[in-house]
């Protein structure tokens, strides 16, 4: 099925320069890149996106993180993209994820993990609608 998913630049990729090398990945896996944006985000943002994880012990830390500085957010589209962006990003704590994987290649620890991307079809149209919101 052909799905859509939103993906995250987080702000130590961003800072890093990593933003071509990231999205190269992506291309390079039959994803398309259908709309994306960079962008400093709000608390409110932040907190909207973040909804599921309010009053976790991370959650400050985690709001503070996305908030520090620009995020590129992009939509991508294509075959499985849900999953196949999740498999591409690896797992949260980039010393678990596997080799090859963003999170392995790039993230710095699992509060600095550099990608964000979409785990359901309706959290995928959740954040679509949040960080593309129709003018
Ligand atoms: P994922 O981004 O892999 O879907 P989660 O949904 O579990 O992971 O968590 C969302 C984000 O919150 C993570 O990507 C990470 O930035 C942060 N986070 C999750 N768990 C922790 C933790 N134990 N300590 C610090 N940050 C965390
Ligand atoms: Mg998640």
């Amino acid at each position: 099925m052909i799905e859509r998913s939103l993906v995250l630049i987080k702000p130590d990729a961003v800072e890093r320069n990593l933003i071509g090398k990231i999205l190269t990945i992506y291309e390079d896996n039959n994803l398309k890149i259908i709309n994306m944006r960079l962008t400093k985000v709000s608390r409110e943002l932040a907190e909207a996106h973040y909804i599921e994880h309010k009053g976790r012990d991370y959650y400050e830390n985690l709001i503070s993180y996305i908030t520090r500085s620009a995020v590129v957010a992009v939509v991508l589209e294509g075959e499985g993209a849900i999953a196949l962006v999740r498999k591409l990003n690896g797992k949260t704590n980039p010393a678990e994820a596997e080799e090859g994987t963003v999170r392995r290649l790039y993230g710095l620890a699992t509060n600095q993990n550099s990608v964000h991307a979409s785990d359901s079809p309706e959290n995928a149209q959740r954040e679509i609608e949040i960080w593309f919101p129709e003018k």
